[in-house]
């Protein structure tokens, strides 16, 4: 098969799961072949190996039904970081962003010597906030697949950071004496919500969080005696906030900020 004919076809297939089939067809077949987009488009009339072919229309088709780009191309991208990712991984969303901001600028204001990132996935939090301060950065999953990303993505950026299995402040408990400041983009959908197609194809435990998508902030703040004096940063959705404020007031004094679209979706809270 000719590339001008497995691009027509892919584009096709791409019809009715992207608004721009044509670019998201050459960028897809540019990461199959493994050519820039002016080297396909110049080499439109060369034959195609087989192999490459149903590799283009299998990896389409995954996308028409869903299928994230990114678990395609095992690229994400956040804060001007570029990370590898892969199935089974939650993909960084742009609004987490502005969680690594509040955190940069705590750890500056307050010169926060050890932080722990809870949840890294492909590290993303952890990673940014690595390359932005002096702070030592610890790093938990339950998934080990995230943690192996992660590793990779640290080892990319050259940043040295701690990777721990398990759950909660399981993994951290022998090193909470010295952090000071704890983030996390936790699980926080509930299980009773409509997932878009693409999300569905995330992994389930980094999405929910029972029925009410708090459970993952309970559990959390089950032993509160642990977190004194340390401050908190985490994301939660913007319907939850009175709830959060609720489970959080009696712990300390508690801020929250927006995000880039104007939604409450972070909270700041120093335990006392
Ligand atoms: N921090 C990453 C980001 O912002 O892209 C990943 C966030 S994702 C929404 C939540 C992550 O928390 C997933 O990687 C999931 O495996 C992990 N996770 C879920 N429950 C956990 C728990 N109880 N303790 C630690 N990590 C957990
Ligand atoms: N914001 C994510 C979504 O698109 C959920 C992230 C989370 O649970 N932390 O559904």
């Amino acid at each position: 098969m000719k590339l001008k004919e497995l691009y027509t076809a892919v584009r096709d297939i791409l019809k009715s799961a992207s608004d721009s089939p044509g670019s998201e067809a050459l960028f897809l077949l540019s990461e199959v072949m493994v050519k820039t987009r002016e080297r396909l488009l110049m080499d439109f009339e060369d034959e195609v190996e087989q192999r490459q072919v149903e590799t283009a229309l299998f990896l389409a088709r995954k996308r028409a039904e869903g299928y994230p780009l990114q678990y395609i191309t095992k690229k994400c991208h956040f804060y001007n970081l570029e990370l590898h990712i892969c199935e089974g991984v939650f993909i960084p969303r742009i609004e987490t962003e502005v969680l690594v901001d509040l955190a940069i600028e705590t750890i500056h204001e307050n010169d926060i010597k050890t932080v722990a990132d809870i949840g890294t996935g492909t590290g993303c939090i952890a990673i940014a906030i690595a390359l932005n301060t002096h702070s030592e950065v610890y790093a938990t999953d339950v998934n080990e697949k995230a943690l192996e990303i992660a590793k990779k993505n640290a080892k990319k950026y050259g940043v040295d950071i701690t990777l721990l299995k398990g759950p909660y402040l399981e993994p951290l408990i022998p090193f909470l004496d010295k952090i000071e400041l704890i983030v996390s983009n936790p699980p926080y959908v509930s299980t009773k919500a409509e997932l878009p197609a693409d999300v569905r194809k995330e992994p389930s435990e980094a999405l929910f969080a029972g029925e009410d998508g708090l459970e993952f902030f309970r559990n959390f703040f089950s032993d509160v005696s642990l977190l004194k004096d340390k401050t908190i940063i985490m994301e939660f959705s913007p319907e939850q906030k009175d709830s959060i404020e609720k489970l959080c007031n009696a712990f300390g004094k508690i801020t929250f900020f927006n995000d880039q679209f104007n939604k409450t979706r972070f909270f700041k809270l120093a335990v006392e």
